[in-house]
């Protein structure tokens, strides 16, 4: 494609550059507790990137509770291996640090033993777009810690859907016109096309289960890549649980986007996501200030906004979406409702349903315990039988 580009109010031709934005995260190690990462393991991640930096545009290191992202541009495309590969190698030696420091949990997103080609069902998140750079690109990173990929089901609901959120979707040629999610079923390992406003309440009943049903990328209407979201579940991987799949997520902003502060304020209302302590509880979604540890306060599911400006690929950035004095006040709201809901203590829903809970095998210990004691009344269908397990129900 052929911009053309006001330079000193001269119009002059310029083709446009195809550049990717992938971001990889993962969890290998926290200080005292899934926190947040100690400066000895950053500093590895960093010398590691800084090493191979010859393949990268550019590229920004930062964490979101104990999950550790790197942000890179470079022209290689998305799924390249040699890109996975350097976020590999970097959380590998970023796992030995956290070894050697004895940090909790370290390692623990780094499912498999060797490197295989691309880091996704390894453990590490993934969100990777490649676009036509705009002569002004703008795009914000999500980093969510201590919750689900589903997490972001809600504020892109708000950012594309919902026009009481987003005035956008009413004066802005292109939203108006409806964009297409692709959603996965995490359990299934399939993905739909769902395209607005057609497919709008298939698409509310797809965003309704955010255990199940994720948004992987969103496109306009011309197929112009707008949001790629991660959307691996760890315990999918691994078979049982090692640990939340924080998710992350690219989304492009302005023009034919959604404004910055309309991507932005989709997090102003903080929803109960799964998540937190041990995995197995409901609790609303804290927007943060970038590089936040995840407080010992239980644990709330923290969201960070890293906004980002890029011109040939080199990023200037990011500034702090939720660190003005508005985020405050958002804060206050999700540790209320937070409080609210830690007030009833493990009676659902503060608690997930028994086939989400990350600590399954402990509850299904104590379920065969109660099981054991119970005894059939008289006129039941399976008075007389013996006694099953217990099974997570489907
Ligand atoms: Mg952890
Ligand atoms: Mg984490």
């Amino acid at each position: 494609m052929v911009l053309r580009i006001r330079h000193k109010s001269k119009w002059t031709l310029k083709e446009a550059m195809k550049i990717t934005v992938s971001v990889i995260k993962a969890d290998v190690g926290g200080v005292g507790g899934h926190t947040k990462p100690s400066d000895g393991l950053l500093d590895t991640v960093r010398k590691t990137v800084e090493n191979s930096k010859d393949l990268l545009i550019d590229y920004y290191i930062g964490y979101c509770g104990d999950d550790v992202h790197i942000v890179m541009s470079h022209t290689k495309g998305v799924d390249n291996q040699q890109i996975h590969e350097l976020a590999w190698k970097a959380f590998e030696a970023g796992t030995q640090t956290a070894k050697q420091e004895g940090l909790y949990g370290a390692g623990q997103d780094l499912l498999k033993d060797s490197f295989s080609g691309n880091v996704k069902g390894m453990g590490p998140g993934v969100a990777e777009l490649e676009f036509e750079e705009r002569p002004n690109e703008a795009f914000t990173v999500f980093a969510a810690d201590k919750t689900e990929p589903g997490a972001f089901n809600y504020p892109f609901y708000r950012m594309f859907v919902d026009a009481i959120s987003n005035t956008g979707l009413i004066v802005n040629k292109s939203l108006a016109k409806g964009v297409k999610f692709n959603v996965m079923d995490v359990e299934e390992g399939e993905i739909a096309e769902l395209q607005l406003w057609e497919d709008k309440p298939t698409l509310e009943a797809a965003l309704m289960y955010p255990g199940r049903f994720v948004v992987a990328s969103i496109y306009t209407r011309d197929n112009e890549p707008i949001v790629s979201a991660s959307t691996d579940r760890l315990h999918n991987i691994a078979g049982t649980y090692v640990g939340k799949d924080d998710p992350i997520c690219i989304v492009r902003t302005q023009k034919n986007f959604p404004a910055t502060e309309e991507a932005g304020s989709a997090f102003n209302n903080p929803h109960y996501v799964a998540g937190n302590t041990r995995g197995s509880h409901h609790m609303p979604l804290m927007p943060v200030k970038l590089n936040s540890a995840a407080t010992i306060n239980y644990c709330i599911p923290i969201v960070e906004a890293l906004v980002f400006s890029m011109h040939d690929g080199k990023l200037i950035g990011p500034f702090d979406g939720f660190s003005t004095p508005d985020w405050d006040h958002i804060r206050e709201i999700a540790t209320k409702r937070a409080l609210a809901m830690r007030s009833q203590g493990f009676i659902h829903p503060a608690t997930l349903v028994p086939s989400e809970l990350e600590y399954a095998e402990g509850y299904k210990d104590r379920i065969n315990i109660l099981k054991s004691k119970m005894k059939s009344l008289p006129d039941s269908p399976n008075a007389g039988k013996p006694k099953g397990k217990y099974e997570d129900p489907d």
